[in-house]
């Protein structure tokens, strides 16, 4: 188990964000966790992470309570809009990724041969190696994007959490975009938890998904939401839902 919560509660203010929240990650899971807007989504991940305490329950990183828990660079994280940059950012695309090994490397290691074939090796799976040199702020959402995957991946995480990491991506970008998660998941092994409130692309690409809405609506394979996801989806935002079904290969 990689990542679980307990019974997991949390509020910022007086109305409870989260509710009772019972969560496992098991190696080689393509999670996604899908819900409306407000609907906690990345409070979770905030949670599981270890950036908020919650008020009730636990949270369990590879077997550790979070708070003991000190293997930080088995985890890479996106957070959301980690695009939103300005056309100014003055770096490099190879040193955004480049800042993906610090977590990595000791207090005075200074850049080795090792780290900057990991760079480069990143730069290659993402599909970015011809962009190495030129500044991150004159790249387009989705290549911008694909960067920060490669920058998440420098670290050599066994798990990548993403925040809704195709807003403001164009649809053929998208594409490759799960393409590119799909193939870390299956080839590499890599865990992924992917938060979306895209449901009907998110539901043809992961294995496991969590419907969340304040609590869990769903948690378990995507065939079982399937079978029952009019219920689900009616239950989870308060009204009927009409599906947009998407096809793809
Ligand atoms: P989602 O990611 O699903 O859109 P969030 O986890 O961002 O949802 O937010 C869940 C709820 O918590 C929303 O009602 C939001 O307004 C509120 N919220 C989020 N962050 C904060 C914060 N730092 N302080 C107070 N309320 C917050
Ligand atoms: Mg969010």
């Amino acid at each position: 188990m990689l990542v679980e919560a307990r019974h997991v509660s949390f509020r910022y203010d007086q109305r409870e964000t989260l509710s009772d929240i019972e969560l496992k990650i098991i190696r080689g899971d393509f999670l996604g966790i899908i819900g409306p807007n407000g609907s906690g989504k990345s409070t979770l991940l905030r949670m599981l992470l270890g950036l908020l305490r919650p008020e009730k329950g636990e949270v369990f990183l590879w077997g550790d309570p979070v708070d003991k828990f000190r293997r930080w660079p088995l985890i890479g994280y996106v957070p959301q809009k980690a695009i939103a940059f300005n056309t100014a950012f003055p770096a490099t695309v190879w040193e955004v990724v480049y800042a993906g090994r610090l977590g990595r490397k000791g207090l005075f290691g200074w850049k080795n041969h090792h780290d900057k074939e990991i760079v480069d090796e990143c730069l290659e799976k993402v599909g970015m190696t011809k962009y190495a040199g030129q500044l991150i702020g004159n790249l387009s959402g989705g290549q911008q994007q694909r960067v920060f995957i490669a920058q998440a991946l420098a670290g050599e995480p066994e798990i990548l959490f993403l925040d809704e990491p195709t807003v403001g991506v164009d649809a053929e970008q998208q594409e490759l975009f799960y393409s590119l998660l799909e193939d870390l998941n299956h080839n590499m092994g890599l865990t992924v938890v992917l938060v979306s409130h895209d449901i009907g692309v998110i539901t043809e690409r992961v294995n496991k998904l969590v419907c969340l809405n304040r609590r869990l609506f769903f948690h378990g394979e995507v065939g079982g939401f399937k079978a029952r996801q009019t219920e689900i989806l009616a239950k989870m935002y308060g009204h009927p839902v009409q599906m947009v079904q998407h096809h793809h290969h």
